[in-house]
């Protein structure tokens, strides 16, 4: 699978990174070639024409397409089969299952998950957006903001509100993307261009009261079951582009030469590549040790915190560093260096900020004053 994957990601998506940075979106054909390769919904369930995987497999997946140089091309993947898809598989009816989760391992359908909002991001149990019965159909009204795969998305695996206030009153519900009121504004960003983030807004938009996943009220829990594999994605991904911003940085320090000889010749830049070093492999220790208790099916909340929190201030340690090293090369946008350095600041916030781990990692490990 790492072969082939290897050969497919130097062969049809490296050349074509920065054609998609620019339009803003991977294409729909790229899904489809994942299908084709037997990559896309590696962990959906095989009676729906997933993979049946663990998490090592997602790994691999993640790993080779940080390759490209981009971090949108693997967040569209991941925020597709990861995150939207993978609740409809494990809460979805078998209806809701044939039709989004056997589409999305094909490549036919294309999703986002929405849960973020203008006034609930890191709260989650405070989203507004509501979603009211009315016969056979719930009627939803609210926006949400920053959903990746936003505007590109067939279908959205959305958190709405469907109860009283706090966390005891959310639902996860399918919204199809073509549904009557809604309505989608891509967003511009700092980095990860080649994903597709967005803003979407909810006028009194219609959809089957079988969309809903679960009993209803029950949302708030499924989204957090969902977390773990989400945040074990970015501490991946934080690995292997943290990895990859160091080889730039030791080649680049192999080759510039500054007062007769070459920058790697300086002590302080071995000493501190070393030390960036140091930290990526303590990085990729404590993610794979949150992968096996993960994969184990063990209780791996603070592990998987501390995971994420590490990995992805590596990430941004990483890019400081090596961006630093390069000089005014490295700020020059036809420089691999310059998108990885911006696409490192995204890795610190989504799927739960730096602050919100390290509030995980309090609560689980009695650090909080009684
Ligand atoms: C590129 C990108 C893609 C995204 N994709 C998706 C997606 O597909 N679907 C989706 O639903 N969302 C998505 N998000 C949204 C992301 O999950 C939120 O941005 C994140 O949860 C933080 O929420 P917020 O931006 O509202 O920040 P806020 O919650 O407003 O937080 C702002 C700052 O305050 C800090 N803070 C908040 N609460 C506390 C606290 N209790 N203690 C200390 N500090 C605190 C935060 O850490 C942060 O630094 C994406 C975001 C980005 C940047």
């Amino acid at each position: 699978m790492r072969r082939s994957l290897r050969d497919y990601v130097r062969q049809r998506v490296t050349p074509n990174v920065l054609a998609w940075e620019t339009s803003g979106e991977v294409p729909r054909s790229f899904f489809g070639d994942l299908a084709d390769l037997g990559v896309l919904g590696l962990r959906l369930s095989p009676e729906y024409g997933g993979g049946g995987q663990d998490f090592w497999f997602t790994v691999v997946l993640i790993e080779e397409l940080m390759r490209c140089g981009s971090i949108g091309v693997p967040v569209a993947v991941m925020a597709h089969a990861e995150f939207a898809t993978m609740l409809i598989d494990r809460y979805g009816s078998p209806a809701l299952r044939e039709t989004y989760v056997r589409g999305a391992s094909q490549g036919r359908l294309i999703g986002a998950l929405g849960v973020s909002e203008p006034d609930a991001g890191s709260d989650v149990a405070a989203l507004r957006t509501r979603a009211v019965r009315d016969g056979d159909e719930f009627v939803i009204n609210g926006s949400k903001l920053y959903i990746s795969n936003g505007t590109i998305a067939d279908y959205v695996t959305l958190a709405v509100r469907t109860g009283g206030t706090g966390a005891r009153g959310l639902s996860l519900i399918v919204v199809p993307a073509d549904a009557k009121g809604l309505v989608r504004r891509r967003l511009r960003k700092l980095g990860t261009h080649a994903s597709d983030t967005a803003e979407l807004f909810f006028e009194d938009c219609r959809v089957p009261a079988g969309n809903l996943l679960g009993a209803g009220n029950d949302g708030f829990g499924m989204i957090m079951s969902g977390f773990e594999g989400e945040r074990l994605v970015l501490s991946v991904m934080a690995c292997s582009h943290a990895r990859l911003m160091f080889e730039e940085a030791r080649d680049w320090g192999h080759r510039r030469r500054a007062f007769g000889q070459p920058l790697l010749g300086f002590q302080v830049w071995q000493h501190r590549l070393a030390d960036v070093l140091t930290r990526i492999e303590a990085a990729e220790a404590l993610t794979q040790r949150g992968i096996d208790l993960h994969v184990r099916g063990r209780a791996a909340q603070s592990e998987i915190s501390m995971a994420k929190l590490f990995a992805t201030e590596t990430a941004r340690f990483t890019a400081t560093e090596c961006a630093q090293l390069l000089g005014g090369q490295g700020y020059m946008e036809e420089c691999l260096m310059a998108r990885l350095h911006r696409d490192a600041l995204a890795l610190t916030i989504g799927a739960g900020s730096s602050e919100i781990m390290r509030g995980l990692i309090a609560r689980a490990n009695n650090l909080v004053a009684q």
